[in-house]
């Protein structure tokens, strides 16, 4: 039993050289009309006709093309065995009238030319086909002994001596030809399934070459060609070509907490999930880490973000590992092609472009390729890119700004604020930075080295001021922060009461039994912790029991409307009473005017601080602020 793809290639070798077909039909019906005409015998006109219809039939159905050149798909089996019968039933057809057109001759004409005309004829066609059609064996010796058959038995019945002994020597020399046909059959047999082996083999190693490792979807080098072949056809096609570029927010947070077996099975499965609904519309490919690109033939761009929306619903099913859910989110950006691209790099930059932005713009969310995005994105990107070296560059330095004790006016602490000037684009604030350091992952050992150098820089002050460093989210869920902190604190032998952490309520949203653990393992090393921007966002008063903190940082926003507003009075003054009763100390940041501070001294808030009372110093000016009894606040 042979496979169905080496019975085709087989099958289409009968039809691999119809000339050579066509030359034996055109010259065997010559000499039959020939013979026929001179002999003027009946049966064999009426031999010579059916032969020479038949080749003409045979002719036809050689010179069919037997399929559409450029189609790759395998026919069936039975599509094959269809073909392979209507060869046969025309071979057999015209072997046997060439035969019986033979005998004929032998018995109907005395004419020993027009005999041998028709002998050597039929027995060349015979010997001929049995080369020629070795790839499907039977065929070949079936017409064989089809054409050869009638001839042997025409010599034989005539008696003639010579003949009979003629026809004992077709009789061999057919015998010899079926042996070789068979040989033949074989060798071809061999080599045919060889080189399908072999092609096989090539076909799977390429098809290996273009899959992604680990997802098994397509890779940046299938993505790039199948997107050139989409750009190639587009023009004229009547659709155009949406390209999703997606990105999974805070793919490196799942990875360092839950570790990267975690990571590989959520990029696993979310890459299954696209795959299965946007891979017979287009092209699902993994372009590197935590990146994919969707490429979708779309009727109208509209649609695009309905493929948007969908995109970011499947990313937002939970993967499970290991019986716990993993949860993740998506930023798209989409391009679509002619609109915002005529060539690949323009749609991808485009589509890139369009990802930071819905990056930047709260992620979780697609947004479309505008041109105007270019400059803004632009500079995030080289940001982020000039962000890689800084540290060791030394571009980063710490300002620290007092903060003051309303009651006796003293500098009980600095807060520890980040700056960074690059080499490129010169100062940039912390607010425009930090987040770009918390996408990249790299906060963490930017913040790490803060706490570090802020608490070298505090260790060298005369006086027990403390530190207040500023923590992002992204640090407090990294799994080793306790063992920097304490060895920062180890290092530098700075008290660990000397340290406290600043952190956002954002903080608080996402994992709240972690975020307790976590503050409570920093309190658990002496370390103190401040929520910082107290009365943004979210506030909810339930996080002031939930969670440990000593310090409650009140915004800048109620401070800036103390002289105007007396409801921020009225908020001021019952956080602060709030935080006294929980036992928390209370410090109102952004005082920039004496009215504010005195509004403030007539609550029980513990400390201030702001432009009003002193600027962000470098820590020499601290320590010599320090050294120097006679630099109070003002007031
Ligand atoms: P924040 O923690 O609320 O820091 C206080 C910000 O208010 C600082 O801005 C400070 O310079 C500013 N400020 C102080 N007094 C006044 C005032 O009287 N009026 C006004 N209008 N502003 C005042 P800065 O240094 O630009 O920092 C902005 C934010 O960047 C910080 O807000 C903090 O969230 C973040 N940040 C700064 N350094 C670090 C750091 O080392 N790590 C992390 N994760 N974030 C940092
Ligand atoms: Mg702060
Ligand atoms: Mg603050």
């Amino acid at each position: 039993m042979i496979a169905t793809q080496v019975r085709e290639t087989l099958v289409e070798s009968l039809y691999a050289s119809p000339q050579s077909l066509v030359i034996g039909a055109v010259a065997s019906s010559a000499i039959a009309v020939t013979v026929a005409t001179v002999s003027g015998d009946p049966w064999l006109i009426i031999g010579a006709v059916a032969l020479t219809l038949t080749a003409c039939a045979r002719m036809v159905d050689a010179l069919r093309p037997t399929r559409p050149p450029d189609e790759r798909a395998q026919r069936s089996d039975l599509q094959i065995k269809r073909q392979e019968l209507i060869y046969l039933a025309g071979a057999l057809c015209y072997s046997m009238l060439l035969g019986g057109f033979g005998l004929l001759t032998l018995t109907n004409t005395d004419d020993g030319v027009l005999q041998l005309l028709s002998v050597t004829t039929t027995i060349g066609y015979a010997a001929g086909i049995a080369g020629r059609n070795a790839g499907r064996p039977w065929i070949a010796l079936g017409q064989l002994c089809c054409a050869s058959g009638p001839i042997i038995v025409g010599l034989l019945v005539s008696l003639d001596p010579l003949k009979v002994e003629l026809a004992i020597v077709i009789g061999l020399f057919v015998v010899a030809m079926m042996s070789i046909t068979l040989q033949t059959y074989d060798v071809i047999l061999k080599a045919t399934v060889a080189s399908m082996e072999k092609a096989a083999l090539a076909e799977y190693n390429a098809a290996l070459a273009r899959r992604d490792d680990l997802t098994g979807v397509a890779n940046r080098t299938a993505f790039r060609e199948q997107l050139e072949a989409d750009f190639a056809s587009l023009p004229g096609a009547g659709h155009c070509l949406s390209i999703h570029w997606l990105d999974l927010d805070r793919f490196k947070e799942i990875n360092d907490s839950f570790g990267h077996l975690a990571g590989n099975a959520l990029l696993c499965g979310i890459a299954a999930r696209l795959d299965e609904a946007f891979g017979r519309r287009g092209i699902v490919a993994r372009l590197g880490g935590d990146e994919f690109a969707i490429v979708c033939r779309i009727q109208r761009p509209g649609e695009a973000s309905g493929i948007g929306r969908e995109i970011l619903r499947l990313v937002e099913q939970p993967v499970q590992h290991h019986g716990r859910p993993l949860h993740a989110s998506a930023s798209v950006g989409i391009a679509v092609a002619p609109t915002d691209g005529r060539d690949p790099d323009t749609l991808l930059k485009n589509a890139d472009l369009a990802l930071y932005r819905a990056k930047d713009s709260g992620r979780g969310q697609f947004c479309f390729y505008e041109p105007v995005m270019d400059e803004k994105v632009e500079r995030s990107r080289n940001l982020a890119a000039e962000m890689k070296g800084a540290l060791g560059r030394g571009e980063f330095y710490l300002l620290f700004q007092p903060i003051f004790d309303l009651q006796g006016t003293e500098v009980v602490s600095c807060e520890v604020l980040l700056r960074w000037n690059n080499r490129r684009y010169g100062p940039v604030s912390p607010v425009e930075f930090v987040p770009i350091a918390e996408d990249s992952g790299l906060i963490v050992e930017i913040g790490r080295w803060v706490i570090r150098e802020a608490c070298r820089s505090a260790s060298r002050w005369s006086a027990e001021v403390k530190i207040a460093v500023n923590l992002s989210p992204i640090q407090l869920r990294s799994p080793d922060l306790p063992a920097a902190i304490l060895g920062a604190l180890a290092d530098t032998e700075l008290p660990a009461h000397r340290l406290e952490l600043e952190v956002t309520e954002s903080v608080l949203l996402a994992d709240a039994e972690g975020t307790i653990a976590v503050l409570k393992a920093i309190n658990a090393l002496g370390v103190g912790t401040t929520l910082d921007d107290f009365g943004t966002g979210y506030s909810s008063l339930s996080y002031l029991t939930k969670f440990p903190f000593q310090t409650l940082k009140i915004d800048r926003s109620f401070i800036s409307d103390l002289e105007q507003s007396p409801a921020s009075v009225a908020i001021v003054q019952t956080i602060v009473e709030l935080a006294a009763k929980l036992g928390m100390r209370t410090v109102a940041e952004g005082i920039e005017t004496q009215a504010q501070l005195d509004q403030l001294r007539r609550t029980r808030c513990d400390a201030a601080q702001g432009y009003f009372l002193a600027l962000p110093m470098s820590a020499s000016m601290v320590g010599a602020m320090l050294a120097d009894d006679r630099i109070r606040a003002r007031g």
